[in-house]
């Protein structure tokens, strides 16, 4: 069943997310809804916040995008993206292993909003993948960027947190317009 993306105004985008301990039948299921939320929305990234869970769990998928490159690395061994596909992130560590590059960026809970943003071109990532096994990789490219984007979202970080001050008062009416939405829409569900 494909969930709601919540956006931005709705309090739980702030709320970091809870560590997962065990990967039950319960996360499992959770891991399919995300995924079809995920590509109904035609999203290459989506985190449990985004559906309402306050959890250290986040989904990539970057098949659909064509032209912009990404590098993934296993033990010092190049891993081609698409077997890697779609990636199940719990609990994940990001240590950043490089300078910052600047590139453009959206995010399925700030419709219509895209800015330029500056983050590490590459990262080291630890986590567990969906079958509750360690995982050690090194990315770049989108994928860095993506991974990035997602484990700021488990700890309540927004892509507006990462810009220019320049950049959020260039799309402040429309980041206003998105909240004063959402609070109303939650306002009308009585909450
Ligand atoms: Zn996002």
């Amino acid at each position: 069943m494909a969930l709601t993306v919540l956006k931005y105004g709705h309090p739980m985008l702030r709320q970091k997310g809870a560590r997962i301990e065990q990967v039950t039948p319960e996360i499992k299921r959770l891991i399919g809804e995300m995924l079809e939320t995920m590509y109904g929305a035609r999203g290459i990234g989506l985190a449990a916040q985004q559906i309402g869970r306050a959890l250290q769990m986040t989904i990539i998928d970057l098949r659909e995008v064509a032209d912009r490159p990404s590098t993934l690395e296993m033990k010092g061994e190049p891993i081609e993206i698409a077997h890697f596909m779609p990636l199940v992130l719990i609990n994940p560590q990001v240590t950043p292993v490089a300078d910052p590059v600047s590139g453009p960026e959206g995010c399925l809970s700030f419709s219509e909003i895209y800015a330029e943003i500056a983050r590490p071109e590459s990262v080291e990532v630890t986590a567990l993948n969906e079958q509750g096994e360690r995982v050690e990789f090194r990315c770049g490219g989108l994928l860095a960027r993506a991974v990035q984007h997602e484990t700021d979202h488990l700890q309540g970080i927004l892509f507006i947190d990462r810009m220019t001050r320049e950049a959020k008062e260039e799309i402040k009416p429309q980041l206003e317009r998105l909240q004063a939405e959402t609070k109303a829409a939650l306002k009308d569900l009585g909450h």
